[in-house]
């Protein structure tokens, strides 16, 4: 494919949905597609709702191996489809048209590792029964427009009467698929809400481990709130993944600057990475944990090789602070402590293990520890299922999450 020609059509195409009025995806939403397909690298690609063929085009640019089968009930939009295709010299893509609906799937491919749905949001239901069987083993569906430009987080009768029927079919889809033990979801906020579903393998049917989140200040605790579940679970099957691996690779910038790392800062960290590490987990598929140096401030060589378990513990000052994260979790936890216990645990932990003087921690406390706890760490609480106070001591906190565990385990297992 020439790139050039692929993007001056790409250009065209844009332009002429925004002259006639032609829905098609969102950059961000297409941004965050491009890159999910990416890390799955589909090699059949089956879309419902080709339009023009905007997003047809744009993942035949990023996939240049994948086959791309996309299905439009408009004649008009597709014979349009049709033309750009030919015009940009793509052959990857083939333009389909009729309703979906009722299409005779036999005439498609037998299986597909990407399916993507994209026509009428009220139908992503009938869409879903009757393509997702076309989903191979450990293959992605993705479904756009999930947020409806936020009127699908709209209690029903705050939506326009013209829309609610659409509204409520799409909820109870969203909300239908979400549980359903046959895919792992995620809710990928990004351009107007995109739904992420993997096809579970049959071996890994209604096995989905658990995600619990621990989150709170430095010193709170919260490893002492990890290390009471993980000695619980740790004959049976557990594994604990801190964020604090998880800060971005800078290797690309001079010493000088890494030295500026903000640590307590939200985007000090690659959630990006840290995400795509929990759903592999929940696909029950090992991983590399990256390492850091904090000698070097940035990403080191090594990784550590982690096999996936039933409980995930997610831990990490800021865990809870991204959505994504969020939405991946079961159980929500912030660990609560006084900030004068904090400091002092600080304290003594980083004198007494790193070496540091009386005066640098506190410097640090004043100018960065404390304001962003404030800024970032402290308003996730309102995030979390159980507030635990006094981290580590708070035995009773602890039962009752042991035992809420097992009974999700139990659930799942
Ligand atoms: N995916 C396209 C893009 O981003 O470039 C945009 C698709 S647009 C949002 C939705 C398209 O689905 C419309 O062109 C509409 O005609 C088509 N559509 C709606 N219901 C359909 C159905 N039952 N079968 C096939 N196409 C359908």
């Amino acid at each position: 494919m020439d790139t050039n020609l692929t993007r001056s059509v790409l250009r065209d195409m844009k332009e002429y949905a925004q002259q006639h009025h032609v829905p098609i995806m969102e950059d961000e939403g297409m941004e965050e597609l491009i890159r999910r397909l990416r890390q799955h690298k589909p090699a059949r690609i089956l879309e419902i709702g080709s339009a023009i063929g905007y997003s047809a085009l744009r993942m035949a640019e990023a996939l240049p191996d994948a086959v791309i089968d996309t299905i439009e009930r408009d004649p008009e939009r597709a014979a349009l489809a049709r033309n750009f295709m030919a015009e940009s010299g793509c052959a990857q893509v083939t333009v389909l048209e009729g309703d979906a609906l009722e299409f005779d799937a036999g005439t498609l491919h037998s299986s597909y590792d990407a399916i993507f749905i994209d026509a009428a949001k009220g139908q992503y239901g009938r869409f879903f029964n009757k393509y997702s069987p076309l989903l191979a083993e450990g293959g992605v569906l993705f479904c756009d427009n999930v947020h409806m430009h936020g009127l699908a987080g709209l209690p029903l009768e705050e939506v326009p009467k013209s829309k609610r029927t659409m509204i409520r079919r799409l909820k109870e889809f969203t909300a239908a698929i979400q549980e359903d033990p046959g895919f792992t979801t995620e809710l990928s906020p990004a351009g107007d809400g995109l739904l992420i579903c993997i096809k579970r393998s049959a071996g890994m049917k209604k096995k989905r481990p658990v995600v619990i989140g621990i989150a709170g200040g430095s010193g709170s605790g919260k490893t002492s709130v990890t290390n009471a579940i993980y000695e619980v679970y740790k004959e049976h099957s557990v594994v604990v993944i801190e964020q604090d691996y998880y800060y971005k690779d800078q290797s690309d910038l001079a010493f000088e600057e890494r030295l500026k790392t903000n640590y307590d800062h939200p985007l000090a960290f690659d959630n990006d990475l840290l995400i795509e590490h929990i759903n592999e987990l929940l696909q029950r598929r090992p991983i590399e944990k990256p390492v850091y140096n904090y000698a070097i401030h940035t990403r080191s060589d090594e990784t550590i090789h982690i096999e996936p378990k039933d409980v995930i513990i997610l831990e990490g000052i800021l865990v809870l602070e991204d959505e994504r994260l969020r939405n991946l979790m079961d159980i929500k936890l912030f660990v609560d402590t006084d900030a004068d216990l904090r400091i002092l645990r600080r304290l003594m932990r980083d004198i007494n293990e790193r070496g540091r003087t009386l005066d640098s921690v506190i410097g640090q406390y004043l100018s960065v520890v404390r304001p962003m706890h404030n800024q970032f760490i402290e308003p996730t609480k309102r995030y979390a299922d159980v507030i635990i106070p006094e981290g580590g001591q708070n035995e009773v906190a602890i039962d009752l999450m042991v035992t809420k565990i097992k009974a999700i385990l139990e659930e799942h297992l």
